[in-house]
């Protein structure tokens, strides 16, 4: 699959990308990371397929963003379509946004009766915890010790993972994130109830109530925390005896990632009171939302009014409803499910020649494979991690890391992702690690 460059070519290429970053960071400013040591500048995609400057072809196996692959047409058709036609907002009528909140509310049934529109998955959990607040009438937010949740001031402050530097919020408490390698058999689900009694007696020695438990169903940056299937039920029965609520974080397992249910919840049999969701829903435009038991909105409802200018406007519903109705179409959640189980069967073979994988875990399309520099002490190895992840950059397969160290390969790709493509990426993975 590699390409090869003339030596000036590959010089003048490296020369242009260094230009790149040198001015973005004089017009972004600090705060950006770019991935890989050796950034990459992209310039198309396709499938499961990422093409640099120099057309060089790069299997993406990280971009949860677009589970239909890049550039799918049927997407790129509704948009262009939608935004040569009207693109306004839901502060008129318009028949698509209903359209696309109807398809949506029938994937959860039984279950959530609203739907709320939004452009990013930050927003949507902002607003899930204004509305949880609002029912509750209580502040605490209980979420994963190493949880992502989001940008805006209130969900930053729930999520930790952001760094020691964005100080968590006063009614906000964390809670071990499950840990089936660690744990022993059985105690997944246990240990994550007491965490959020043990949270919310902390908030009541504070006069604080919990207003929710939130947390993404898949713990992704938690480390991908898959199974087992239906750990999460005694943690929503805590929150739910408590009176707060449970808020499932679908931004990142939604969208048949999973495999075996179009949404991360189900696995585990919980009913959620509000469901956020994000990234996947536009395939790469930004469609985000979320979903409420009307009770549950009604005192949000009551008194506060709705407007997200962008947030349902007719271009963004095209694409969601094209979205929604491709993953069915040609049965993605499926192949989730049987590519995933194909691609961890094939990890765990890895794992019999390399010392260095401790742990293949996942659902569908959704893997992490940790890596342990001892197995005995599953001490985790972060550097090692990294140098895999760069490694399979430089042999044109990209993935990424999660977990609180750091330590735990996170492997994502496009669901249309096919077996030869999992082999593609076992070779290089084998290929890397023997490198090490
Ligand atoms: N929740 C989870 C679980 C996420 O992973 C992310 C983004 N990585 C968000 C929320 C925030 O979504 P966005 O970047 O669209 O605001």
């Amino acid at each position: 699959m590699t390409m090869t460059h003339s030596g000036d070519g590959a010089a003048q290429a490296a020369a242009n990308t260094e230009a790149l970053i040198a001015r973005r960071r004089q017009l972004l400013g600090p705060a950006y990371r770019l991935f890989y040591d050796q950034p990459l500048h992209l310039v198309r995609g396709e499938g499961v397929w990422l093409y640099d400057a120099q057309g060089k072809p790069y299997l993406d196996a990280y971009n949860n963003v677009v589970p239909l692959g890049h550039c799918h047409p049927a997407v790129v058709e509704a948009i262009a379509r939608q935004a040569s036609t009207l693109n306004t907002h839901t502060r008129y009528v318009h028949e698509t946004v209903l359209d696309y909140a109807e398809a949506l509310l029938a994937t959860y049934a039984p279950g959530p009766g609203h739907v709320m529109f939004t452009c990013t998955g930050s927003e949507a959990n902002d607003l899930a915890l204004r509305i949880a607040q609002a029912h509750t009438g209580a502040a605490g937010l209980i979420v994963t010790r190493h949880a992502y949740h989001g940008v805006t001031l209130s969900i930053a402050q729930a999520s930790p993972s952001l760094g020691r530097y964005v100080t968590l919020g006063p009614a906000v408490r964390t809670v071990a994130a499950p840990d089936s390698y660690r744990q022993a058999p059985g105690e997944t689900g246990p240990a994550l109830a007491r965490a959020v009694r043990e949270a919310i007696a902390d908030l009541a020695r504070h006069g604080l109530r919990p207003a929710a438990l939130m947390v993404d169903t898949i713990f992704s940056s938690d480390g991908v925390q898959a199974g087992p299937a239906g750990f999460l039920r005694e943690a929503v029965d805590a929150i739910h005896e408590a009176g707060g609520l449970f808020i499932a974080d679908e931004v990142q397992a939604g969208m048949g990632r999973t495999g075996e249910t179009l949404w991360g919840y189900m696995r585990h049999g919980v009913a959620p009171d509000l469901i956020t969701m994000g990234k996947p829903l536009g395939n790469g435009h930004p469609v985000a939302g979320v979903a409420a038991r009307p009770q549950v909105l009604e005192a949000f409802g009551r008194n506060s009014r709705y407007f997200n200018t962008f947030g349902g406007n007719p271009v963004s519903a095209a694409a969601g409803l094209a979205v929604l109705r491709t993953v069915q179409q040609e049965g993605l959640m499926q192949n989730a499910g049987r590519v995933g189980a194909y691609l961890r069967e094939r990890l765990q073979g890895l794992a019999a020649r390399h010392d260095l994988i401790g742990d293949v875990r996942g659902a569908g399309l959704f893997i992490g494979v940790e890596l342990v520099r001892d197995r005995a002490t599953r001490e985790p190895a972060t550097e090692q991690a990294a140098r895999v992840v760069n490694g399979l950059r430089d042999r044109q397969v990209l993935i990424s890391s999660a977990g609180e160290h750091a330590n735990t390969l996170k492997i994502r790709p496009p669901l249309p992702f096919s077996t030869a493509d999992a082999d593609r990426l076992v070779a290089a993975l084998d290929e890397t690690l023997a490198a090490l």
